[in-house]
Formats: structure tokens, sequence, C-alpha cells
């Protein structure tokens, strides 16, 4: 079983279509795929159709921006019923407040010395609701200010830089509860990249656990192979089932591809096994 249940298409911040990422993790070898694009459901129908096609099994997925303890947090939601209308009401409100969010991201560039970015940005968005970071991490890039997506995070755009704008989003039980509702798995994506202090990390993973949740991203593209082996630890302290995905946006833009990434350590119970 080659499982990626994370990445993105451009109904959310990634560059292909949700046909093209498919394709792609097909042929990277991807046997159980889930597209999960940020708080937005409009790519399942296009996803699953096209894995199915290919003969892929498929689950459908999300990724929800929460906020906890002032920091942004990401949800993975797996196996969801992409037509709940309490998670397509939850995430339509979670969406809301991007499009004035990004264009004070535009006024905080232009006093760096960016002008123009938000309208920069808005060129690569094709979800005019689901403009991100990213968008202005490519217009950046292209315009010749940053060297790469991940300079422009590092020196502009990642959390606390100077051109960080914050916003509060979901609650994460919200957030947990409309995947429930929606007869989903709430998984916690790539706990690494996530600067809370020891202290704070066993208040969120037992707030989780409180609300239901079971699984947490292991083996993911945004972590360090040093990450794998620290949270496939953190899922036997608590009991997680484990997930694994590249969390792919654009070649070039991550570490690694879809489909590509190493499997979970053997003793850890996989979060699909319970829709095989
Ligand atoms: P947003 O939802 O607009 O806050 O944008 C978040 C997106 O920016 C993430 O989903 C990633 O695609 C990207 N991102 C965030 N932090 C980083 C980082 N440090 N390096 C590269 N990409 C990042
Ligand atoms: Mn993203
Ligand atoms: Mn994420
Ligand atoms: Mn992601």
């Amino acid at each position: 079983m080659n499982a990626d249940l994370h990445c993105h298409s451009t109904v959310s911040d990634g560059q292909f279509a949700p046909a093209d990422v498919a394709r792609r993790a097909h042929a990277g070898g991807v046997t159980l795929w889930a597209l999960t694009d940020h708080d937005e459901l409009g790519g399942q129908h296009e996803a699953r159709s096209t894995a199915e096609a290919l003969g892929m099994k498929y689950l459908s997925g999300v990724e929800i921006s929460v906020t906890w303890a002032s920091r942004t947090v990401h949800i993975v939601g797996l196996g969801i019923d992409p037509t709940s209308s309490v998670l397509i009401d939850g995430l339509a409100r979670t969406r809301s407040g991007r499009a004035a969010r990004a264009e004070a991201i535009g006024e905080q560039l232009a006093t760096l010395g960016v002008p123009n970015a938000y309208e920069g940005a808005l060129k690569f968005v094709s979800n005019p609701d689901m403009i991100s970071r990213t968008h202005f991490a490519r217009f950046m890039v292209e315009s010749g200010y940053c060297s790469s997506t991940q300079d422009v995070f590092t020196r502009y755009l990642g959390d606390g830089k100077a051109g960080f704008v914050p916003h509060r989003w979901a609650r994460l039980s919200n957030a947990v509860s409309w995947i429930q509702a929606a007869g989903g798995e709430a998984v916690i994506a790539h706990p690494g990249r996530y600067d809370y202090s020891p202290v704070e990390f066993d208040a969120f993973f037992a707030e989780f656990i409180d609300l239901g949740g079971k699984a947490i991203e292991v083996v993911t593209g945004s972590h360090t192979p040093d990450q794998y082996r620290e949270y496939a630890d953190v899922a036997r302290r608590f009991g997680f089932e484990a997930s694994r995905g590249s969390d792919f946006h654009a070649p070039g833009e991550g570490r690694v591809d879809l489909g590509t990434l190493p499997p979970l350590p053997s003793d850890l119970k996989p979060v699909w096994e319970r829709w095989l």
C-alpha cells in the first residue's frame, strides 16, 4: 500500500488541477490517495473520479486552517462526505476573511519595498476564495524578490516574519466536529511545523484526544527524517494512529513528490486501515 493522504491542487494553493494531481500520484506509484485542499472541497469530485478511473483507491479529504493558542495549525479530515452541509458551511466561514487578509498582506509587503503584491499574487490564484501566502510567494519568486518560495517564507511571510499578518482561523473543536459530522477522521497535519513548547504540545494533543481525534501525520513532506522518528514516538506515547502524505503543491516547492516518502514505522497503526 503506497498511501499519500495529503496534497494540494489549484482549488487551493497547488499548481495542478485535481485530475493532473491524480495522474501524478498514480505515476508516482500511489495506490491510496487523498486530495486535501485547504479549507475547500471543490476538487473532490474530479479527484475521486480521476483516481478511480486510474485504479487508485480514493479517500475524500480536506486540510482545515485552525488557530490554537494564537498559532496556526492544520487539521486534515480524511474519509469525509464532501456533501456534508455542516462541513461545507464551516469551511465557507473559514475561507471568509482570506480576501481582506490578503489585501493586508499586500499593504504590509509594500511597506517592505514590495509594491503591488496583492495584484501580483492574484495572477497566481485559480480560486478567488482561496488566496493564500503561497500565491504571494510565487509572485515574489517570479518578480525576483526571492530565490524560492521557501526563501519567501524564511524572509517575509513565515509566521512572525515582517510581512506576516496574523489571522484568526477556525477553532480546533469546530474543525474536528465538522470532520466528524461529515463521517471522517481528524488528523493533526505536520505537527513538527508548530512552534509550541513541550507543555503546549502536550495540552494540544490532550485537547485533540478529548475532542475525539485519533491520528497524526508522522511521515510527511513537511517533516525531516529526524521528525519522522520524533513524531513516531509521539504516536506511540499518545496512542495515535499514523498518517503519511507528501503535502505536494508544485514541482520544486516541497521536499518530496507524490508517492515517494518512506513507509511508516511498522509498529504504528496506519490511520487508513479503517477504510480498507
Ligand atoms: P495560508 O493558508 O495563506 O496561511 O498559507 C499557508 C500555506 O503556505 C501552507 O499551506 C504552505 O503551502 C505554505 N507555507 C507555510 N509556511 C511555509 C514555509 N515555512 N515554507 C514553505 N511553505 C510554507
Ligand atoms: Mn499550502
Ligand atoms: Mn499544512
Ligand atoms: Mn498541506
